[in-house]
């Protein structure tokens, strides 16, 4: 791991670097690449930036103002542990030429600004980021012979899913059930030799990998990494799941971080954990305090709860991800927190000491790009300890219990039930946004979101319907 563009090259040199892989995430997550020649990069380039189409991006640049750059942040790079040969990937913000400053719409760029809104605004000096993204490990889908019909089929890899072909005549006794994933050892967990696999890559490309398990549902799992910086934190983010959907695709599966694929059974989160630091110490601490939280942490849940219905449209940014925020699957619905509580919006670790108290956001979800859900996300907590939001709770019992009924009656504020939802809310609720987000950027992704998930969702019939 470099810290300039003169060790880049020297790594360059020792690990015999044949191409330079510049890569960039666009406003729903996608990480996206160029590959170059290293014979062909120069250390002027790095500084210049690479060109490349802003208009074959997705809601982006139009076509007559195409032109844009990659600017590599060298101290990045790492080697691409599944190129048959040697090549050094790279993250890059994008740059807008035209007006002289990073892209508006890059996600990248507003993570950074950001982090700089941090200092600026003199509350801290570090916001800490931990996401947790679960995700569902699937069978490549197969051709089934039955009878006359030749069908698909998608299994979970711990059995079954709705599918009696796969149940006829086998027995079924070493096979997680709905729920049953979370943890027994082999052979119900077919998944170590995998999960083993992929906590070696991660280790290889850079990330602190501390654990990794079976999660609730069939075919379900968690890999553990250790938390950084915002930014550090979405940049982990993109690799985890690069490493995890290769490591699945080399291994004949395929891996998802779809947050409900299945029915009945727990959905995937990104539990996203969270303080502001300064000077080394955690502003998120107070002993004696409930949940040993100072008020500042509490101000700043109270801000992400005011505004959660418009962070919603970046932390849980498609049509699917309402369908995992439903009581049982312990993900949240209510907009509370509670020490340990699995069934509140946000959780606080018991007895962490010092230096881990922290709050855990369990809303998010993966289908989220991690820059702009993350900023979104230190945004709004940032609104909440300027203005002392108090957030309602705590509330320390299952609220999967709570009546409907008696949620109307006391006034529990809940989130959005659908994206259009959210959406709804982030038009009407973005001031807290703007000191990072342009108002264009807004306005842009609101629309995109519409086009490319709500209206063709709503517009199709489910099976549930039919
Ligand atoms: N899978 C659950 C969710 O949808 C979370 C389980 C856990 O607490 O790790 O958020
Ligand atoms: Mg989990
Ligand atoms: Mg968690």
């Amino acid at each position: 791991f470099v810290n300039n563009t003169e060790e880049f090259f020297v790594y360059c040199k020792e690990n015999e670097v044949k191409f330079v892989d510049f890569r960039f995430t666009d406003m729903k997550g996608t990480w996206h690449h160029v590959t170059y020649m290293m014979s062909a990069v120069s250390a002027s380039q790095l500084d210049n930036g690479m060109p490349f189409d802003g208009s074959s991006i997705d809601a982006w640049q139009p076509i007559h103002k195409s032109d844009m750059l990659l600017k590599p942040d060298v101290g990045t790079a790492f080697l691409d542990p599944f190129t048959a040969d040697s090549t050094i990937i790279v993250f890059c913000d994008v740059y807008d030429i035209y007006k002289g400053e990073m892209y508006e719409k890059c996600p990248r760029s507003i993570a950074k600004k950001a982090l700089t809104h941090l200092t600026e605004s003199g509350v801290g000096d570090v916001a800490y980021f931990g996401p947790e993204n679960e995700f569902f490990v699937f069978e490549d889908v197969k051709i089934i012979d039955k009878g006359n019909e030749s069908y698909y089929r998608v299994d979970t890899e711990d059995g079954e899913w709705n599918d009696d072909a796969t149940i006829e005549g086998g027995n079924m006794g070493h096979r997680a059930r709905t729920k049953g994933g979370y943890f027994p050892v082999a052979p119900i967990d077919t998944g170590v030799d995998l999960r083993a696999e992929m906590m070696q890559v991660l280790e290889q490309v850079g990330l602190e990998v501390i654990l990794g398990h079976h999660e609730v549902a069939q075919g379900q799992h968690e890999l553990g990494i250790v938390f950084g910086d915002l930014l550090e934190a979405a940049d982990n983010v993109q690799k985890l799941k690069y490493v995890i959907k290769m490591v699945a695709h080399l291994n004949g599966k395929s891996a998802t971080f779809m947050p409900k694929p299945i029915y009945g059974d727990n959905g995937s989160g990104m539990h996203v954990h969270q303080s502001i630091w300064r000077d080394g110490k955690n502003l998120f601490y107070k002993q004696g305090e409930y949940g040993n939280l100072s008020e500042m942490a509490r101000h700043y849940v109270g801000g992400v709860f005011k505004h959660a219905r418009a962070v919603a449209a970046f932390t849980n940014p498609s049509t699917n991800s309402y369908k995992r925020l439903i009581p049982g699957f312990e993900a949240p619905s209510i907009l509370t927190y509670s020490s340990q509580n699995r069934s509140a919006s946000c959780r606080i670790p018991y007895g962490a000491g010092e230096k881990a108290t922290r709050i855990e956001m369990r809303f998010p979800d993966s289908t989220s790009c991690p820059y702009l859900a993350f900023a979104a996300m230190l945004l709004a907590g940032l609104d909440g300890i300027k203005n002392k939001f108090e957030p309602i709770g705590p509330m320390d019992d299952d609220l999967y219990e709570l009546e409907l009924d008696e949620i109307r009656e006391r006034g529990i504020p809940q989130m959005p039930h659908t994206l259009r939802g959210a959406l709804e809310a982030l038009v009407r609720d973005n001031e807290f946004l703007q000191p990072v987000f342009s108002k264009d950027m807004i306005d842009t992704y609101q629309h995109y979101k519409f086009e490319t998930q709500v209206w063709p969702n709503e517009a199709r019939p489910t099976p549930f319907e039919l």
